[in-house]
């Protein structure tokens, strides 16, 4: 038992990505060192602006970080899905895997999580590869997708109809017996072939883009979830597994002053922040490794949905998403500070 709490307690794993400059982008770009670039890469350094001194004595303030693993601006997603793949696949064990995307509007994120190149359909190969491969021992696996987004605290159905967006209500259900969660009057696509992944990804880009005027406006301002339930049947042993895999797109990290939010903007920046300053503790408490501790899941409804996912029997990653540019810097190291705290823990 002794063991299994201590592998339980080293359940968070943060990689940290930096995009590539894009056009014209080049001559803005911050200095960023990768000090470790032996292809076993941990560590990223950021140089800040030089600083004249009062006595006329330039200083540079540099700013290194340490993760699990840090990916430079030429790693493409398939080398990044390379060190994800145990991870994804551990949800046919019957295991409950979060992996997150955060960081500020434009870092990354959709590139590397929900892009028809992203984790998401790499992941879903994989795994109906690694099922196809499991059947001469027995196992038959039923793949049942499900799609979402958390806007505003309210739950909606990207695999639903763009009339009920906003409109229709839903609900999370949690059966603590089975540790089993499920969201009330949404969409289950049963994925028989990996190619269905590429409508469910279509499907949800066409429901957010006729929903919203500003399209990309709302897709920074929500969390989606693709939400993947492995379940698992042995036809020669008689063994069930149930696992799940949770690939979520945050909503941009980017702190808007409040003062200059009004309206429905400010309903939205305040449920962003609260969100995502909740994830934080709940994976904090997670990691103190205190029995008994009180995990605040219920403060928000993105943690609330992934309880079952984030604690007990689950792994969890995050990716903290970084922009390369100078303009961006002050940015880049909030989210690199909120990462390292969540993988100290
Ligand atoms: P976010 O979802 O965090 O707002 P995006 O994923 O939309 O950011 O990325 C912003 C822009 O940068 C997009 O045009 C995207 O295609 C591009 N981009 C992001 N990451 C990469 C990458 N690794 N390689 C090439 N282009 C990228
Ligand atoms: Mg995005």
């Amino acid at each position: 038992l002794h063991n299994q709490v201590q592998e339980l307690k080293g359940n968070i794993r943060v990689f940290c990505r930096v995009r590539p400059t894009l056009g014209d982008e080049a001559t803005h770009a911050a200095e960023i060192r990768f000090p470790n670039t032996d292809g076993e890469s941990t560590e990223i350094e950021f140089v800040g602006a030089a600083d004249k001194s009062a006595l006329g004595k330039e200083t540079v303030k540099t700013h290194p970080f340490q993760f699990d693993k840090v990916f430079g601006p030429a790693a493409q997603n398939e080398h990044v899905f390379e060190e994800i793949s145990q991870l994804v696949q551990s949800a046919l064990d019957g295991y409950n895997v979060c992996i997150f995307c955060y960081g500020q509007t434009g870092s990354g994120k959709t590139h590397t999580m929900s892009s028809q190149d992203g984790m998401i359909p790499r992941a879903v190969h994989q795994i109906y590869a690694v099922a196809q491969s499991l059947k001469e021992k027995g196992w038959t696996y039923r793949m049942e997708g499900n799609f979402v987004e958390v806007y505003n605290e309210n739950i909606n159905d990207l695999l639903g109809r763009v009339d009920d967006l906003d409109k229709k209500k839903h609900e999370i259900r949690h059966d603590p017996k089975e540790q089993k969660t499920t969201i009330t009057g949404i969409e289950t696509v049963v994925l028989e072939n990996p190619q269905q992944v590429n409508n469910i990804l279509n499907h949800a880009q066409n429901t957010r883009s006729v929903a919203a005027t500003a399209a990309n406006e709302r897709s920074s301002r929500s969390h989606s979830v693709f939400i993947l339930k492995l379940i698992g049947t042995n036809s020669v042993t008689g063994q069930r597994s149930e696992g799940t895999l949770n690939l979520v797109d945050l909503a941009g990290s980017e702190r808007l002053a409040h003062s200059q939010a009004t309206g429905d903007r400010l309903k939205e920046t305040q449920s962003i922040n609260r969100s995502l300053a909740c994830l934080g503790d709940v994976i904090a408490a997670l990691g103190s490794g205190k029995e008994g501790a009180h995990i605040p899941y219920r403060n928000s409804k993105l943690t609330y949905l992934l309880q079952y996912s984030l604690g007990g029997n689950s792994k969890c990653l995050m990716f903290v998403m970084v922009s390369p540019m100078q303009a961006h810097l002050s940015e880049s190291l909030t989210s690199l500070k909120f990462a390292t705290k969540v993988n100290n823990t």
